[in-house]
């Protein structure tokens, strides 16, 4: 059966890296007043390509929920359709979609949390810090929430503002960014995601992270992982959490590949 198709409007598109040709854009739903998903969700854009084809890709929401309005970061993949017809768009244009979709969402009810994200796959951690931190009040004073992204360049350190404030305002929230290719005068994180996330679970002091002792009762953990990427790391990261003794269902991951 057809999926019902939605309009959604360009209103704002803003380069976020010219070198990596990032592009952070919001739209509009104008048919509805509200667009309803839960933080961490895609939404799959619908288009048809020059040989009449119709082409569908999963792009994750980089927003919290605001009236009918979403927003995406999207990377210019080179040859790429959808990337390309996504960044191309200005202001006013329009694209169909269909969703929200996945279940790339926090877990009830809401425990420490790693974010861990390598290029876009910043945009559904956005979505979640902006649900958890709005900008009035925090929902999660309780949690400490790390958020470890990797990326190579300081060019590709995508709402690096965002989150340095975020993390300047809330003491709970722990922003680490790392470089894998950086300049000699980079004076912060270098190395791979999975490195720092190893340094975050020893610093934990109660050492407690994996399932509760075996009871008849479902496990209980004091932490989960959201891992989003491409397929390489999110694996990566993955394989060593469940060596480490972490739970399957403590580990809940989005592949972009
Ligand atoms: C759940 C989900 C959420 C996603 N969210 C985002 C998002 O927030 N932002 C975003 O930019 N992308 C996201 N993606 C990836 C996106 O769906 C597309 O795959 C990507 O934009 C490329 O599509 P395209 O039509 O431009 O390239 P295609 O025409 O499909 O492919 C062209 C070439 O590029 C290669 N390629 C395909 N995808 C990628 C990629 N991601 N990186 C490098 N090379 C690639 C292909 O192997 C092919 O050789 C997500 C994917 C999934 C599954």
């Amino acid at each position: 059966m057809a999926r019902q198709l939605s309009t959604a409007q360009l209103e704002t598109k803003l380069l976020l890296s010219d070198p990596a040709q990032c592009y952070h854009l919001e739209f509009s739903v104008p048919e509805i007043d509200a667009f309803p998903f839960k933080p961490g969700q895609f939404v799959s854009a619908v288009a048809t390509d020059a040989a009449g084809k119709q082409q569908t890709r999963a792009y994750s929401i980089a927003s919290a929920p605001r009236q009918n309005r979403f927003e995406l970061c999207v990377n210019r993949v080179e040859g790429g359709f959808f990337s390309n017809l996504l960044c191309d768009l200005e202001p006013g244009q329009t694209v169909q979609f269909h969703g929200p979709h996945g279940l790339f969402t926090l877990r009830e009810p809401l425990t420490d949390c790693i974010f861990i994200a390598t290029g876009t796959g910043i945009a559904p951690m956005r979505a979640f810090a902006q649900h958890l931190f709005p900008e009035s009040g925090d929902c999660c004073r309780d949690r400490q929430v790390w958020l470890v992204y990797g990326t190579r360049y300081e060019t590709e350190m995508y709402y690096q503002d965002y989150f340095e404030k975020l993390a300047e305002k809330h003491p709970n929230f722990h922003y680490l960014c790392s470089l894998s290719r950086a300049q000699e005068a980079w004076t912060g994180l270098r190395g791979y995601v999975q490195d720092h996330v190893a340094e975050i679970l020893k610093s934990r002091s109660n050492g407690f992270h994996g399932a509760a002792p075996p009871t008849a009762e479902p496990a209980a953990f004091d932490i989960h992982a959201y891992i989003c990427g491409l397929n390489n790391m999110v694996s990566s990261n993955r394989d060593r959490l469940v060596e480490e003794g972490w739970h399957k269902k403590q580990v809940v991951f989005e592949r972009y590949d």
